[in-house]
This record gives structure tokens, sequence and C-alpha cells, in this order.
């Protein structure tokens, strides 16, 4: 089985230093949930996992396996089975979710596949399409719609979940960021997350909903503080956090706080 390991790292945007060496090791089949106060650095972690350009590595180690990521485009880290929702754009005019899905499945099981050529046959994809939204209770209508064009925060995150599916990556990082999450879209994350993940899948969920960590029991939770993880525990932290919020985190770590 896989890892997927952090080691020292430090990355930076503009000339700002924003990782000061993260250390996070994710098996594949785990569930990790992170948190911290806002502006400790959570999306620039995932963002930095997902090969975004404005955030470089000035030290330390991304790997896969043994195998150094950290210089390997969006493109290239999805093949190797790593799921970021946000690597995928956010609005294409004129696409519809069952092409979109098509081209990015075809991207990814396919590593020699080079823009402009064959795609999954489109019987095979359309099968396997319609099971994945069945098993999902995602209504076949969906795969009709026009990518984004109005999507409710619950659709962007039935689109996400059935990325999520499609795709099936070995590391999933999930970067709910908590505004405008309204009660639809988080049990759509909570109930698809707990349907696909799985001894295949390692998972890092950066939230504060309670209900998403109720779903999906992290069995490691870590708090990010200042650009490092400071604390590592199991599900009751997080739960600890939820309800008491960092306060004790930063008096317990008043070097980074
Ligand atoms: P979190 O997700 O924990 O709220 P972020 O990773 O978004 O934290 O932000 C951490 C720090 O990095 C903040 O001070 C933020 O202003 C800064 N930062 C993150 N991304 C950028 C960016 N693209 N440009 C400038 N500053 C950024
Ligand atoms: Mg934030
Ligand atoms: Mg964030």
């Amino acid at each position: 089985s896989s890892v997927l390991k952090i080691e020292n790292l430090h990355v930076s945007v503009g000339d700002v230093p924003i990782l000061k060496g993260v250390n996070l090791e994710i098996g594949q089949g785990e569930i990790h949930a992170l948190m911290g106060p806002n502006g400790s650095g959570k999306s620039t972690l995932a963002y930095t996992l997902a090969g975004h350009p404005k955030y470089e590595v000035t030290e330390g180690k991304i790997s896969l396996d043994g195998n150094d990521i950290a210089e390997l485009d969006p493109c290239e880290r999805a093949r190797l089975g790593m799921f970021l929702a946000f690597q995928y754009p956010v609005t294409i005019p004129g696409v519809k979710v069952a092409d979109f899905l098509r081209h990015a499945v075809s991207n990814v099981r396919n590593p020699e596949r080079k823009e402009g050529e064959e795609l999954m046959p489109m019987r095979e994809f359309r099968t396997e399409l319609r099971q994945t939204m069945k098993d999902l209770n995602i209504d076949a209508e969906f795969a009709r719609r026009y990518l984004n064009e109005g999507f409710s925060g619950g659709e962007k995150k039935r689109m996400e979940i059935l990325q999520l599916a499609m795709l099936k990556p070995r590391f999933a990082m999930l970067d709910e960021t908590d505004s405008g999450l309204d009660s639809d879209a988080v049990r759509v994350v909570s109930e698809g997350l707990r349907t696909l993940s799985g001894p295949h899948m390692g998972v890092l969920i950066i939230t504060h909903h309670e209900r998403l960590l109720e779903y999906n029991q992290p069995q490691y939770t870590h708090v990010m503080l200042a650009g490092q993880i400071v604390e590592t525990g199991d599900a009751a932290l997080a739960h600890e956090l939820h309800a008491n919020g960092y306060a004790g985190v930063r008096e317990r770590h008043p070097e980074a706080a």
C-alpha cells in the first residue's frame, strides 16, 4: 500500500514564508483531519500538494512511495493517483458534467494520452458513470448539466464527489472551506466521502465541520499553527477543538502562536 510523505516542508508565496517545516505521513486507507485557525496555512498545504505554481517549495520534500513529486505539474500528480478538487477548472462554458468527467478519467487512466487523443470509449464510460451516480444517489440528470453553470453549493460538492468516485485516487485532499457550505453541501460531502473511502484511499480533510468528521472519523487529527503542525491526536482531538477552539493549542505552543 502507498504512502504520501511530507517532510520538513517549507513553502513561500511571493517571498513570504508560509509553511515552516511541515511533517505529515498519510497511508493509503487512512483518514487524516487537518485543523487550525484561519490563516495558519492549511490551504497553502493543500495548494502545494496540488502543485499550484504560486506556492514555492523552498525546503523539504513531498514524496509518493519514495518518489519526489514536488516538481511535477498538477496533471502528472493526478496520474499518480492524487486528487485535489480545486486542481480542476471551476467553470468551462458549454461543457457538460459527463464530457468533463470523460476527459478527466481518460487523462488520469491513460498516462500516455496527449491532448486531442482518444477518449475512453463512450459506452464503457456511460455504463460506469451511470452505476457510480446510482451508488452515490446522484440523479442521472446531473450528468447532462453544464459544468458549474449556476451550481448550488450542494451541486458543486456533488461534482467533486463524483469526480472523486470516477478518478479513484490513492490520495484525496479536500479543502472544505467553511464559509458558504449549506447543510445540503455538508451532507453531500459527508455521505459521499463515507461511501468512497476505504482501504484503497488515503484522505486529508481540511474542515471544521463536525458532521463531516462524525461521518468520517479521522484516525489522525493534526493541528496547524503558524505554518507548522504542532499537535497530532485522534478523532477526540477534532471534537475537542470543535468544542473549545484554539486557545488551548496556542497556550500549549507559545513558540508558534
Ligand atoms: P488557512 O487555510 O489555514 O486559513 P492559508 O493557507 O489560506 O491559511 O493562509 C496562510 C497565510 O498565507 C495567510 O497569512 C495568507 O494571507 C497567506 N497566503 C496564502 N496564500 C496566499 C497567496 N496566494 N498570496 C498571498 N498570501 C497568501
Ligand atoms: Mg482560511
Ligand atoms: Mg483555508
